[in-house]
């Protein structure tokens, strides 16, 4: 009998080393296996006759004959080719980095074949990559959805399902942290069936049932967590406000530009929150390049120059360092009273200690960071202020975390993703909120376009000829890594194909998000520094980073991305007084897609567009790929999950107002239950 905290080692066909690699990608438990979901599901097509075959879409053919092999040695990679007919129609097999595939297809073994088949220049057709599928298999889940998982080196999809299937017997002990009363008012099924549902769905109606549970979960505990802690921060009584001075207006003066109305606005409300009778618990939700980030340095100065320490949290290394430098740059040029420290997950343990020891001391009074912030060991003088920038990627606690460490602390939390009203009001209603939605009128406005795949050597041309310019390029795929089931652009293969392609004076890297936080770091640094021309990367540097050498991006499999995901990532070009140019890639060509994708051509308001996305989303309509702009949240998505985040907030509502009544074990166990929720937030 398998327990939900025994080791991952306990299910049967996990040894040593397949356990090894689980607990590289933070999977230790019975438990964190059944937490990690399917990102989507797959279902295998009907086998087709090749003359039924339409190009452009996924079919499964099953070939009575296959020929030899051909093998072809590519300027980067080796290709092998088989050749299959039907009908007097041919289709050829594209296989790369395979070599040993001449061998399993050679004998003709009864493979079924998977894969999109498009029509090359010759008119012939071609299948690249396809998956080879035994007919046992087939016929064994042919009809079902099959659980896709985000993919892990070194393991399999089918094994983590194996995995899986044991798993669940672990389920019976698992604790339901939603109250029965809840439960009951708003019919949610057991989490035990949900969890089981999420990985082995019976249809995809039951599928969507139970995932209502699972994000219902989500959205009521994130507004309960940040409905209480707003109610802590309303009982206490700030004693020690701050004092107004002149030294935010001299910097303000200062500036080589001045501040939008809204950016004064903003700071207005601010200064009157420091210097108010509570403690700051504010909300800034800006559009992408509205400048949140001067406001943050302006709430920092009166915070330092009424003797208290100030935080400033990002969430990634590099935009830590971005902070850091400009703060430092700033502090000499206006003489401001800053003693900036930065403090980041990647120091020494040498120089860790010295900053803790600073932060302590109070010889530092601005503390910069990452996580690495608020882990333990970091104790602060006397701090005063907390801001979090770009919060959408932070769990809710680990900002609570940072507040309990200077008894009670203003915070301020900024927000580059816009949402549309109505939901804001729900999520955060609590918080107060400020909305930045102005842009500094000085930038040449982005040029945009919408193609579809035909135009794939065009955009090599153009990458060629921005990178000659002296341009740098960013590309976006939804994927990290080759998907055997899902049409979609990943980083690796459009890497090596791009490197195939382009003139070989041109740099490529890659980046995604499994990589190791110091290999990211890297390759952002050399983009940065443009050691790099062109960089690869799925939705992972969305989040604020500053390379306005990039002028070019390209955005493949548009259509996957959430419209307010697509103009945050479009924020990153668009950053110096060059011409700037974004591609977004439409695979579906559906009218759905090209209705959604034209708002962003026609719009470069990020409210307005977070409402054209609320209004063109259904309900239930998930985009195939899992989102990475969206909040916090695992699984739930703001904008076709609406109505349940509408169900969620009115259920907090009534708990609050104890309308729905918990025992204080409930509320303990739901404590607990957002502690963990939030704690394993991956970027
Ligand atoms: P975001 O809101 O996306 O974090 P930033 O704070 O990084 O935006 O600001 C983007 C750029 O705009 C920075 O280079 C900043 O110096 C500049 N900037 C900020 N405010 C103004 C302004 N009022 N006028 C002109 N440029 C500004
Ligand atoms: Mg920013």
């Amino acid at each position: 009998m398998l327990h939900l905290m025994d080791d991952i080692n306990k299910i049967k066909g996990i040894g040593p080393k397949l356990a090894e690699t689980y607990h590289k990608y933070d999977i230790n438990t019975v438990y964190d296996l059944l937490m990690n979901y399917p990102i989507r599901y797959d279902k295998y097509e009907e086998i087709s006759s090749f003359k039924d075959i339409k190009e452009g879409t996924t079919a499964i053919i099953y070939p009575k004959k296959i020929s030899r092999p051909t093998m072809i040695q590519g300027k980067k990679m080796q290709v092998v080719l088989f050749h299959v007919m039907e009908d007097d129609i041919e289709i050829e097999l594209c296989f790369f980095r395979m070599p040993f595939i001449a061998k399993i297809l050679k004998q003709n073994a009864g493979y079924l074949l998977r894969g999109k088949v498009t029509r090359l220049k010759n008119g012939k057709l071609r299948m690249d990559q396809p998956a080879l599928i035994k007919m046992p298999d087939y016929l064994e889940n042919r009809g079902k959805l099959l659980p896709i998982y985000r993919s892990f080196k070194g393991i399999g999809n089918s094994t983590i399902m194996k995995g899986v299937m044991q798993a669940r017997e672990a389920l019976i002990e698992l604790t339901d942290p939603m109250p029965l009363e809840i439960k009951a008012e708003y019919s949610l099924p057991e989490l035990s069936d949900c969890i089981k549902e999420m990985h082995f769905p019976k249809t995809e109606e039951s599928l969507l049932t139970y995932r209502k549970r699972l994000v219902f979960d989500e959205f009521f505990f994130f507004m309960l967590n940040i409905r209480l802690l707003k109610k802590k921060s309303i009982e206490v009584i700030n004693r020690n406000p701050f004092i107004d001075n002149a030294y935010t207006y001299r910097l303000i003066e200062q500036l080589p530009y001045k501040l939008t109305n809204a950016q004064n606005k903003v700071f207005e409300e601010i200064t009157a929150d420091l210097t108010g009778n509570h403690y700051m618990n504010r909300l800034i939700q800006g559009d992408v390049g509205s400048g949140k980030t001067i406001i943050a340095i302006l709430a920092m100065l009166l915070c330092v120059t009424n003797q208290k320490q100030a935080a400033f949290m990002a969430p990634t290394e590099v935009l830590a360092r971005q902070h850091f430098s400009l703060i430092k740059s700033m502090t000499e040029q206006y003489k401001l009273p800053f003693t900036p420290c930065l403090l980041t997950g990647s120091l020494s343990a040498k120089e860790k200690t010295k900053a803790y020891e600073m932060i302590l001391s109070g010889d530092t009074n601005v503390v910069i960071g990452t996580h690495a912030l608020i882990q333990e060991g970091v104790q602060f003088a006397d701090l005063g202020l907390v801001i979090t920038d770009e919060q959408h990627r932070f769990g809710v606690n680990q900002r609570g975390e940072l507040m309990a460490k200077g008894n009670m602390v203003h915070t301020l939390t900024m927000s580059a993703t816009p949402i549309p009203r109505t939901l804001a009001l729900m999520l955060y209603g609590d918080l107060d909120m400020s909305v930045m939605n102005e842009l500094p009128a000085m930038r040449k406005p982005i040029k945009n376009c919408v193609v579809n795949e035909s135009y794939r050597k065009k955009i090599n041309e153009f990458i060629v000829k921005t990178v000659k310019e002296g341009g740098q390029v960013y590309v976006i795929c939804p994927l990290v890594e080759d998907s055997e089931l899902l049409d979609a652009e990943d980083v690796e293969t459009y890497t090596e194909r791009l490197r195939e392609e382009l003139p070989e004076e041109i740099r490529i890297e890659y980046l995604h998000g499994k990589m190791k936080q110091k290999e990211k770091n890297a390759i952002m640094q050399r983009f940065s520094d443009a050691v790099t021309d062109v960089l690869i990367s799925t939705t992972v540097i969305e989040v604020g980073i500053n390379v306005p050498n990039a002028t070019l991006m390209i955005v493949e499999n548009a259509d996957r991305f959430g419209l307010s995901t697509l103009h945050q990532l479009r924020g990153r070009v668009g950053r110096s007084d060059k011409q700037s140019f974004c591609i977004f890639v439409d695979s579906k060509e559906s009218e759905k897609s090209k209705e959604r994708l034209n708002v962003l051509l026609n719009s470069n308001d990020g409210f307005f567009i977070a409402e054209e996305d609320l209004r063109l989303r259904g309900p239930g309509e998930l985009l195939g790929v899992r989102q990475s702009g969206g909040l916090e949240f695992e699984m739930a998505d703001i904008y076709s999950d609406a109505e349940i985040l509408k169900n969620a907030s009115d259920c907090v509502s009534l708990v609050l107002k104890s309308e729905i009544r918990l025992e204080a074990d409930e509320l303990q166990r739901i404590t607990k239950y957002i502690e963990k929720r939030y704690e394993k937030l991956i970027i």
